[in-house]
């Protein structure tokens, strides 16, 4: 029996097709005027295009709830001064009103799948599954070199692991989360890698972000963050590697070799001026899968990963040449390669493949006229183009509606307000 079936949809070619799905797997992919009868329910898709959902492959939702904060600083005393001292101050409420508020925006912008590292994400892994979507969470590994943190912090991981293991729901699944090369020790770093090893899970990591943080690990180590990374074991085709922009010729390769994933936040990147960009030319022609990412609304200040693909574009264009990325390029980052790097059958249109879809509405201005679709996807539709979040064969986002939105902006404007103070919040 099919739970649901999407019919006469109009695809990324051009062509109408009808979906059906299974559980929570595409059952079938049709020619619309064959059409398939006896469905739960059937979704006239008429004025709709139908697509794969999109993967941030690099986020921290939570920080939703800071949104705005740090309006014009750059990224060491943006994190040292005010983030890292809001986010001690943070309790489990907070915490779960911003994950709440940052998956309510994912979905109504189309994300099905997000990859995401923060703390406390055992307890968090509920309100993600409340929202409906599918996640790889990742307890933010970071002991700053002090033994009794980092023990501290294996327990945090650990106990984080078991409860998303124990919640036993097939979207959400752990990761190991070392923070990056500059917070966490050498002895951290070998236990992430082995951790990771021992449960065949995903390893999320910064990576060369600023050439600070090259400057330092190159007259601290001799190496630079990619080689001490791949020297200890954490380089390997499990692994997203988030920003890699101040990146060499041989750091390139060595990311090429070791089958890792690389994912980029053009937004955060530009807002927090880093100094540069990743550069997607050179990592593609090595054959790295380069996914996409939003980094978080603290930094970004969107989780829309439309805004993300526009912005991926553009700065690739704008550094590197007119035909240095092309839109279908684009795209495959913020789908197919997203799921990959997740280890996951998904972002794509296939028989067999996750039932994780968007659908967008053809009437919005953004895809008038109707021609080039994966052009109009990449460059002018939005978030507010989505209609429909299906999500593990669910319809998470019904026609723009999604269940609870009202509670979750309600809860997340008075948590913001009690840990930042009323300012930042008109309401
Ligand atoms: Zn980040």
């Amino acid at each position: 029996m099919t739970d649901l079936l999407i019919k006469n949809a109009k695809c990324l070619d051009g062509r109408r097709r009808t979906i059906w799905i299974e559980g929570d797997k595409i059952a079938g992919i049709t020619d619309a005027s064959k059409g398939h009868g006896g469905a739960d329910r059937e979704l006239d898709a008429e004025r709709l295009l139908v697509m794969p959902g999109l993967c941030n492959a690099h986020t921290h939702a939570v920080m939703s709830l800071l949104r705005g904060v740090g309006e014009g600083m750059e990224l060491v005393r943006w994190l040292d001064e005010l983030i890292w001292p809001l986010e001690a101050r943070m309790s489990d409420r907070h915490l779960r009103a911003g994950m709440a508020l940052g998956c309510l925006e994912m979905v109504r912008t189309g994300t099905t799948l997000f990859n995401d590292m923060y703390f406390r994400e055992g307890m968090l892994a509920g309100t993600v599954a409340g929202a409906g979507l599918r996640a790889v969470l990742g307890e933010g590994f970071m002991d700053q070199n002090d033994e009794e943190r980092r023990e501290q912090t294996i327990e945090r991981t650990l106990a984080s692991c078991k409860a998303i293991e124990e919640l036993g729901d097939p979207r959400i699944t752990g990761a190991i989360a070392p923070h990056s090369i500059y917070t966490v020790s050498r002895e951290g770093l070998i236990w992430c890698a082995e951790e990771a090893r021992r449960r065949i899970c995903p390893l999320h990591v910064h990576l060369s972000e600023t050439a600070e943080e090259v400057g330092s690990c190159m007259r601290r180590w001799g190496r630079s963050p990619p080689a001490l990374l791949a020297e200890l074991g954490l380089l390997g085709p499990r692994t997203v590697a988030a920003h890699c922009v101040h990146i060499s010729e041989d750091d390139i390769a060595l990311l090429s070799r070791s089958g890792a994933s690389v994912s980029h936040q053009p937004s955060s990147n530009m807002k927090l001026s880093v100094g540069g960009q990743m550069p997607y030319p050179a990592l593609s022609a090595a054959g790295t899968n380069c996914c996409l990412g939003t980094d978080s609304a603290a930094s970004n200040d969107s989780l829309d990963m439309f805004q993300a693909m526009r912005a991926a574009s553009h700065l690739c264009r704008h550094g590197f040449g007119a035909g240095s990325i092309i839109a279908q390029e684009v795209l495959n980052m913020a789908t197919v390669n997203g799921y990959r790097a997740l280890g996951l059958d998904g972002g794509v249109l296939r028989e067999g493949a996750l039932a994780d879809l968007i659908l967008l509405d053809l009437d919005h201005c953004s895809m008038v006229p109707g021609n080039d679709l994966v052009s109009k996807v990449v460059h002018s539709a939005s978030g507010d183009t989505v209609r429909y979040s299906i999500i593990a064969g669910k319809v998470v986002m019904d026609d723009g509606k999604v269940m609870n939105e009202a509670a979750v902006k309600k809860e997340a404007s008075m948590m913001a307000r009690d840990l930042i103070g009323g300012e930042l919040d008109g309401r």
